[in-house]
């Protein structure tokens, strides 16, 4: 699946916030967003007063981008969400929350969305004792997600267990810190994400 390769913090600095995808940096004063306000390729911190779409776009692109996809991936979650049952905004949160990805980077056993799919794609976690190698790979209720054995040896089991904790758990989740360990307790809801998108406005974009 094609991602974008472009900087990272350029995506930051045009949404206007943090969308945490360097890991470790997003923490630290080094933070684009903390260090330029202004907006890329302008040359005056003046914004123009953006359209009713554009407001839109903006918040679709946002949410987006935080889940590092490009558009056909997302839309896709999207007509997914639509199809079932509930609030269409509440169930593309809960199914890009449940990504195998996601889940391994809100647990800490990566430092960003972009390090934890790279991982998974060279197959060091495990879902029920069962090596999975695809990002998209959807949790749910009661799965464990951990570690293959040959990856407990590795440079990345070190890193990760460096850095697991550091960051707050979201209650979806439990962690067993000693066994680096995480089982999805209970599905994710649209308050457990850090990353606030107004998924009113996403909706809206896509019903236009
Ligand atoms: Fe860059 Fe992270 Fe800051 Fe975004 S939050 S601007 S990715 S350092």
């Amino acid at each position: 699946m094609a991602r974008y390769t472009g900087p990272a913090c350029r995506l930051c600095r045009r949404a206007g916030e943090k969308l945490f995808l360097k890991g470790e940096r997003c923490y630290t004063p080094k933070c684009a967003v903390e260090r330029r306000r202004r907006t890329p390729g302008e040359a005056s911190p003046r914004r123009r007063r953006a359209s009713e779409w554009g407001v839109q776009l903006r918040e679709k692109q946002k949410a987006r981008q935080s889940y590092g996809m490009l558009e056909r991936q997302f839309s896709n979650y999207f007509r997914t969400a639509r199809r079932m049952p509930g609030v269409t905004g509440t169930n593309l949160l809960q199914l890009l929350e449940r990504r195998l990805d996601n889940v391994v980077y809100r647990v800490g056993f990566a430092s960003a969305r972009q390090q934890a799919r790279q991982w998974v794609l060279h197959g060091h976690y495990t879902v029920n004792g069962r090596k999975v190698s695809i990002p998209s790979f959807r949790v749910k209720q009661g799965d464990v997600i951990g570690w293959k054995e040959a990856s407990k040896e590795k440079g990345v089991f070190t890193e990760a267990s460096r850095q697991v904790g550091q960051r707050p758990l979201p209650g979806w989740v439990e962690l067993d810190r000693g066994a680096m360990a995480a089982t999805v307790a209970r599905l994710p809801e649209a308050s457990d994400v850090d990353t606030p998108v107004d998924t009113r406005l996403v909706t809206e974009y896509y019903s236009r």
